[in-house]
C-alpha cells in the first residue's frame, strides 16, 4: 500500500502464478511446462541470433514468425498476432474486445487470469457454472453477452469440447467476440483455427509455452479475422511496439519449423498421460478425461490439501487450488517424464 499509487491499484487482485521453486531436484509437476526441452534447432537459432545485432531493435511486426505461423495454419499473415506470452495477447484482447455494456461470460472453473484481467480493465463478467461432470455446456452461453472466452481443452479440468460444439456456439452467437484459448490444444484436440475464415467474431489464441516447450521465452499468438487482428495491433502499438525480442522471433520461427520434434514431444506427453491415469486409477483416484498435458484428479478418501502437502514433503510439487468447493479436493498434476511420473506414483504410494 502506498499513497503514491493510482487509486485503482488498491482494488486489483493479481494473478498468483504456480510456484517456481529455487530448489533443484524437485519433481516439478505444478505449472504444465513440457517435460522435454525445446527442439535443438530452437537453441541453434537463438545462438545464431545472439550477436552484435542485439544493439538494434527487433522487427516490431515479428513478420518472419507471423509468416511461419500463417503458413503452418493456412491463413494470411494479416490474420496472425503475436505477443509476449499468450497472457499478453489475452490482456490486449480483453481490453480491445471485452469492454462492453453486457457482461463477459466464462466458466466458473477455468483459467483464473480471466478474472484478473476483468479487474484490471473493469470488465463486468458472469461466471457460467460447469455442469455436474465439470464440462462446458454450450447452451449455457446462449444469452446476451459482451463476449465469451474459455480454454479448449479447459483448464484446470483438461476436458475437451468438440469442434462441432464450438461451431454451434459461433452460429448462435454472432454479435460478440468468442475467444477460444487453445493453450493445450496440441495434446489432443482439433484447433478452431480452421473456423476463423467463416466466423469473423472468432479469435483463437495459442502459446509456445506448453506443447512447444518454450515457457521461458514468452511467445503467444492469436489467429482470427483481419479486422480483429487489426484491433489487437492498435492496442499493441499503443502499449509496447516490440513485444517479442530478436531471440524470441528466431526461436519461435525455428520451433514451428521442427515438426518432428514437436510431434515426438506431444506423443510422449499423451502416452505418459495415459500411463499416469491408469496408475492413479489403480490407487483409487478418479481423473477427468484429459486432452491436455495434465490430469485433474481426486481421491475419495483423501483431501486434496493433505495429498499436496504429503507430496511436497517428498519433493513432488503439484497444483492444488482449494477453491471453489467443488474442486477443493482435486489436484492438477502436470504429465512429466517417465521418471518424474514414476516418482509421483512412488510418493503417492506412501500417502494412499
Ligand atoms: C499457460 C496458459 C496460458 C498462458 O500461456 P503463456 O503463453 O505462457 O502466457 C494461457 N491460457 C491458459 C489456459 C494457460 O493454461
Amino acid at each position: 500500500m502506498s499513497k503514491y499509487w493510482s487509486d485503482f491499484v488498491h482494488q486489483l487482485e493479481p494473478y498468483v502464478p504456480g510456484e517456481q521453486p529455487k530448489m533443484d531436484r524437485l519433481v516439478k509437476l505444478n505449472t504444465n511446462e513440457h517435460p522435454l526441452g525445446p527442439s535443438p534447432k530452437v537453441i541453434e537459432a537463438i545462438r545464431a541470433e545472439a550477436d552484435e545485432r542485439l544493439r538494434l531493435y527487433p522487427d516490431p511486426d515479428s513478420s518472419q514468425l507471423k509468416q511461419t505461423i500463417a503458413d503452418y495454419y493456412g491463413v494470411k499473415r494479416s490474420q496472425v498476432f503475436v505477443g509476449n506470452g499468450s497472457d499478453e495477447v489475452l490482456a490486449h484482447l480483453f481490453m480491445g474486445f471485452f469492454q462492453q455494456d453486457k457482461p463477459l461470460l466464462f466458466p466458473d472453473i477455468t483459467y483464473s487470469f480471466y478474472k484478473v484481467y476483468c479487474g484490471l480493465y473493469r470488465i463486468d463478467h458472469e461466471a457460467v457454472a460447469l455442469d455436474e461432470s465439470l464440462s462446458i455446456r454450450v447452451d449455457d452461453y446462449l444469452r446476451p453477452n459482451g463476449g465469451i472466452i474459455f480454454p479448449n481443452p479447459n483448464a484446470p479440468t483438461g476436458k475437451l469440447l468438440p469442434l462441432s460444439e464450438i461451431e454451434r456456439l459461433l452460429q448462435a452467437n454472432t454479435d460478440s467476440v468468442v475467444v477460444i484459448d487453445e493453450a493445450y490444444i496440441d495434446f489432443g484436440g482439433q484447433s478452431a483455427i480452421t473456423l476463423v475464415n467463416r466466423y469473423p467474431n472468432l479469435l483463437v489464441t495459442q502459446t509456445l509455452s506448453k506443447s512447444r516447450s518454450l515457457a521461458g521465452l514468452r511467445i503467444g499468438l492469436a489467429v482470427g479475422d483481419e479486422a480483429l487482428i487489426d484491433g489487437l495491433n492498435r492496442i499493441k502499438d499503443s502499449f509496447n511496439s516490440y513485444p517479442l525480442d530478436r531471440l524470441a522471433i528466431a526461436a519461435g520461427t525455428a520451433a514451428f519449423a521442427d515438426q518432428a520434434w514437436f510431434e515426438k514431444g506431444c506423443e510422449l506427453v499423451t502416452s505418459q498421460r495415459q500411463w499416469l491415469q491408469e496408475q492413479l486409477a489403480q490407487r483409487g483416484f478418479d481423473s477427468l478425461p484429459s486432452a491436455a498435458n495434465f490430469l485433474f484428479t481426486h481421491h475419495p478418501a483423501h483431501s486434496g490439501e493433505a495429498l499436496a502437502k504429503g507430496l511436497r514433503e517428498q519433493g513432488v510439487i503439484v497444483r492444488h487450488f482449494g477453491k471453489p468447493q467443488r474442486i477443493a479436493d482435486h489436484l492438477r498434476i502436470t504429465v512429466g517424464t517417465p521418471e518424474q511420473n514414476q516418482a509421483l506414483i512412488d510418493a503417492l504410494d506412501t500417502l494412499v
